[in-house]
């Protein structure tokens, strides 16, 4: 979406907000995207929904075995956005299983486009994000909101003089839960839950 300001806030394009790759690879080469988990108790197919309001301006079928140029991206879509600074916008979205959108259709931000997969050259299912300004690949991260957790300390996320996009509510997106009293056995599933989640969790009392 379009803020007051006229700055770009993109949603998140999938539910499950835990990055496993950044801008940076961990051994620091270039990725110029974002890595999404999208693995939870074996299923890793999840909707895929547009970051923000646009055109389908390209999709790719994968062809089932070539791993690398375009073919590397797997099943893809990519949305051409407005505008930003007189500039074009896009979003890409690869290694998907199944697309649900054709070239040149019309999709509202938040509109499904497609499934989550493993296609194209990947060593596990995921979704490969991209952010292209101006034709370069931008750190998706600048144009998204804080609400993501990383899967271990080595993935990378902003660099110097970068950050998320400023909310106009400026609550924090990070909430903490407090449950409880629980019994063991519910305390042992909610910390696996927990752990698969990547997030924090400390039991007391
Ligand atoms: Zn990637």
């Amino acid at each position: 979406m379009r803020l007051q300001n006229k700055e770009v806030l993109l949603a998140w394009p999938l539910a499950l907000h835990v990055l496993t790759a950044g801008y940076y690879y961990s051994d620091g080469s270039l990725h110029r995207a974002i890595d999404l988990r999208t693995n939870q108790n074996g299923n890793t197919e999840k909707p895929v929904y547009a970051a923000e309001g646009g055109t389908v301006d390209q999709i790719q079928s994968w062809d089932g075995r070539t791993t690398t140029g375009m073919q590397s991206y797997g099943n893809m879509i990519r949305l051409c956005h407005a505008d930003y600074r007189d500039k074009p916008l896009q979003t890409r979205y690869a290694h998907l299983s199944r697309i649900c959108v054709q070239q040149g259709q019309q999709v509202r931000e938040g509109d499904l486009i497609g499934y989550t997969g493993a296609t194209g050259n990947v060593s596990g299912a995921h979704l490969h994000f991209e952010v292209i300004w101006d034709g370069s690949r931008r750190n998706p991260l600048v144009w998204l909101d804080d609400d993501f957790t990383t899967a271990d300390g080595g993935v990378y996320t902003y660099g110097a003089g970068e950050g998320p996009v400023p909310r106009e509510n400026a609550a924090s997106a990070l909430q903490t839960l407090c449950i409880g009293p629980a019994s063991a056995g519910d305390v042992a599933r909610l910390q696996a839950l927990a752990a698969e989640l990547s997030l924090p969790c400390e039991v007391c009392g």
